[in-house]
């Protein structure tokens, strides 16, 4: 589906990245004032606080619910900041904007539930909100592009996605695993559709904020969503990842925002050397397939199997090797060679089988 965008926030005149800052969760009016204020001094304009928080299990801090959401009003009265609240059902939708919240963000569980982001999209028609989209913890893009087509359709123009990272069933010193090849693959996709990236919810660690940021600016991230709190260690909800406002503004103002885009003789050459490179990579992957399909007639006619996997092993140690000598990762030369001969394995069975 063709979509074309609005821009998220016209009214804000903010320069890469657009920073959203706040409390993982709303507490207390108090909390909200004092770090939103905090916040505020140091030019953030978008506030984010969680007033409805989707919890692992039941019988923890759930959030304190409509409550908090003229806390979030009596902020922007005072500071002139927006604020931002995740929305996971209608009725979460009709109170949010009932209190005049600016921007509303899809979190990650629910992004992962097509009926949700229904109930989501249907509440949301013929209204004019700017929406942000968290991925969805299970790292399937197509997921993730559809909750953003089911918001679309319902009219609303002013999309944004939220990189969040990833669930892994193994150890990681992630929270939830950037797999950053997913976020870059919605950009080819969807190439005016701006990307924040969250950090905190990445990281789980207050000590990876910093870093983590930084790659996501050197991505061509648009933004940063980023948890904080005015006393991190006694947050009600994700304490560990939460920072102070004097701590967020270090991790800002130490960001290196690279936006130059030089287009010079030099460049357009080494592009052009690139081109003709891969022309020939092409090129040789074909002439392999057509040696590959041979042995296939070969094998065919011995009934021989096609694969022998002393064979196999030989070909991925051998070439790892030899892209160590030229300087590659051994762990690169191996995938190449793994989807090489993956395909020709697959090219092979096919001619068996005809
Ligand atoms: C949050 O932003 O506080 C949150 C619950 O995030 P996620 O949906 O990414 O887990
Ligand atoms: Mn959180």
């Amino acid at each position: 589906m063709e979509m074309t965008f609005a821009p998220l926030l016209p009214q804000l005149d903010v320069k890469r990245p657009l920073v959203i800052a706040g409390p993982c969760s709303a507490e207390s009016e108090e909390q909200v004032l004092a770090t939103g204020h905090a916040l505020a001094q140091q030019g953030i304009k978008l506030f984010r606080a969680g007033i409805w928080k989707p919890r692992t299990k039941p019988g923890g801090f759930e959030g304190v619910g409509v409550i908090g959401l003229p806390w979030l009003q009596k902020l922007k009265a005072e500071t002139g900041m927006l604020t931002c609240v995740e929305v996971a059902t209608k009725a979460h939708v009709d109170a949010a904007l009932a209190f005049g919240v600016d921007v509303l963000w899809i979190g990650a569980r629910t992004t992962a539930n097509p009926f949700a982001v229904q109930e989501l999209a249907d509440a949301l028609a013929g209204k004019d909100v700017p929406v942000l989209i968290k991925n969805p913890v299970n790292p399937d893009i197509e997921l993730w592009i559809g909750a953003i087509e089911r918001i679309y359709r319902a009219g609303i123009r002013r999309i944004g996605a939220i990189h969040r990272g990833f669930s892994s069933a193994d150890k990681t010193i992630y929270r939830n695993v950037p797999q950053w090849h997913l976020p870059i693959e919605l950009r080819r996709r969807l190439p005016q559709l701006p990307i924040i990236c969250d950090p905190s919810h990445i990281s789980g660690r207050r000590d990876l904020i910093q870093p983590i940021s930084q790659q996501a600016m050197d991505l061509g991230f648009d933004g940063l969503i980023i948890e904080s709190h005015c006393n991190p260690d006694a947050a009600w909800s994700d304490a560990k990842q939460q920072v102070t406002p004097a701590r967020l503004e270090e991790i800002l103002s130490s960001l290196i925002i690279r936006n130059n885009v030089v287009h010079t003789e030099d460049l357009r050459d080494l592009r052009g050397q690139i081109d003709e490179i891969d022309d020939q990579i092409i090129g040789i992957l074909a002439k392999r397939m057509r040696i590959s399909r041979e042995i296939a007639l070969f094998k065919k006619e011995h009934s021989m199997p096609v694969l022998q996997a002393t064979r196999y092993d030989e070909i991925l140690t051998r070439r790892s090797e030899q892209g160590a000598s030229l300087e590659m990762a051994p762990e690169f030369i191996k995938e190449v060679f793994e989807a090489i001969h993956a395909e020709s394995v697959r090219k092979q069975m096919e001619i068996l089988n005809q």
